[in-house]
């Protein structure tokens, strides 16, 4: 019987050993942690968004980065055959806004009982607190000497064992988001360590800073309904409408997420480079995010909004009169940016103040100074180059035998489940890969 090793015991993994070992394999799955799935806990806040309902040609449209690479291995597994896995495993599913899927329990835990149960029938055998050291390669290649013969995987080192024999082994060992649940780039070392090239990893899906200080002052504020621009220069990276949160550090939510994987000046770490350049030539130092606080007025609209409401009340102070359009915590940064004296009664308000304080509803302006860094990304940009992997089975070009699945790869998507459905995708192929491959290495 052939014997495959998959390394990591979350999403790609899990799937990735199921897959094996149902299609035949004795497979053995490594997890360092003490417990499966520990950052699938905290996906989705909790509830785990696993997919998405789209069409799955729409699937495509929101990967940011490789995306033709993952046609054979979405098709090959899709978000319906993702649903209808979790449902025969016992975990009913539910649609949400933007055709997010969750379990109907609310409860991420019921994906990694599902995972469980479906490894536990296929008979893969699960060793948790064991990390992986080393992928034994027989006539591992360097990047120099990629036109020799392929290497082949003989095995994988852990503390207690100096060879563990596999005729394959599965990397799914994540990316380097979040590493304190266990993805600490270890897959990225073994890629560079049997000679494949590693696509620099960079945050993605992650908060970003800003040089202005009044977003501090607003730590907390969540604005629902605003429309966010970041642009540097005349190129706008990203523009949408939703919601987003100001932070101790600058900004965050969903609409901050989601630009941020539309940045193209990509940072090495948590913060710009000074000296980053687009592609395009535009620099970090231009980079700007604005916020239309009301994007559903137009300025004059919103300008016989005012007023009105300092008709109605002339003799109320502006702090006063601005609670009926503006959160609390927004009211101070408004009025310093307008450079409106508070106490200012609404009688007193010049044409001119009225058309700052428009100027500033409707473009909040904050200067992008870097991203947060892997500590508080979702999702890692970079990995393993897919150049170097089959893009049906997930096998490395180079080296018989060595597969890779889910955010180790050079591969990152929007927020919306579609990051687990890669997972999901390319764990499942790699799995099936493996237990198809030729372990005479012919
Ligand atoms: P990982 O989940 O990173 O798993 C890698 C595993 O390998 C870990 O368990 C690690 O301990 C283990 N490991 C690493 N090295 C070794 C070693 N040497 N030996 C043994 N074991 C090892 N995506 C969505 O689609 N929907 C969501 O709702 C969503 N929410 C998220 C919320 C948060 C806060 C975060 C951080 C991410 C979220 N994501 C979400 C992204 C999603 O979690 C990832 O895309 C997914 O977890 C990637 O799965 P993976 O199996 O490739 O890697």
């Amino acid at each position: 019987m052939k014997k495959v090793a998959v390394i990591g015991g979350r999403a790609a993994g899990m799937m990735a050993a199921w897959a094996c070992a149902q299609a035949g394999c004795q497979t053995d799955l490594y997890e360092k942690n003490e417990k499966l799935g520990k950052k699938l806990y905290i996906t989705g806040k909790g509830r785990c968004n696993l997919t998405n309902g789209c069409a799955i040609e729409d699937f495509f449209d929101e990967v940011c980065t490789n995306a033709r690479f993952l046609y054979s291995s979405v098709y090959g597994f899709t978000n319906r055959d993702v649903m209808q896995f979790f449902e025969s495993m016992g975990t009913p599913l539910k649609e949400e806004r933007g055709k997010r899927i969750f379990p109907v329990s609310d409860h991420a835990s019921d994906v990694t009982k599902a995972l469980e149960k479906a490894m536990r029938l296929a008979g893969v055998r699960i060793h948790l607190q064991t990390e992986v050291l080393e992928i034994k390669i027989k006539g591992s290649l360097t990047e120099k000497t990629q036109d020799q013969a392929p290497g082949q995987v003989i095995g994988i080192r852990t503390k207690n064992d100096s060879l563990i024999p596999y005729d394959a082994v599965i990397v799914a060992t994540g990316g380097l988001s979040y590493p304190s649940t266990g993805s600490t780039g270890d897959g990225l070392r073994f890629a560079k360590a049997a000679g494949l090239k590693v696509i620099t990893p960079s945050p993605s899906l992650v908060p970003l800073e800003v040089a202005e200080g009044d977003a501090a002052a607003m730590q907390g504020l969540s604005l629902k309904n605003v429309r966010l621009t970041l642009k540097s220069g005349k190129k706008i990276y990203y523009q949408d409408q939703g919601e987003m949160l100001f932070t101790h550090f600058g900004i965050s939510g969903p609409l901050v997420l989601t630009a941020s994987s539309h940045l193209k000046i990509l940072p090495p770490g948590s913060h710009f480079k000074q000296d980053a350049k687009a592609p395009d030539g535009t620099s970090s130092d231009d980079l700007r995010v604005y916020i239309d606080l009301k994007p559903a007025l137009s300025e004059e609209t919103l300008d016989r909004r005012f007023i009105r409401e300092f008709e109605a009340s002339p003799n109320k102070q502006l702090s006063n009169i601005l609670p009926a359009l503006y959160p609390a915590k927004l009211i101070p940064v408004i009025l310093q940016r307008a450079g409106i004296n508070p106490e200012k009664k609404a009688r007193d308000i010049t044409k001119k103040e009225r058309a700052d304080l428009v100027a500033v509803t409707k473009k909040l302006v904050f200067h992008v100074t870097g991203t947060r860094g892997f500590r508080e990304a979702i999702i890692t940009r970079g990995g393993v180059d897919v150049k170097a992997i089959e893009p049906a089975t997930m096998e490395a070009k180079t080296v018989k035998g060595l597969f890779f699945a889910g955010e180790v790869l050079d591969v990152d998507a929007h927020t919306g489940g579609f990051n687990l459905q890669i997972a999901w995708s390319t764990g499942y192929a790699a799995g099936m890969g493996a237990a198809s491959r030729d372990v005479t290495g012919e």
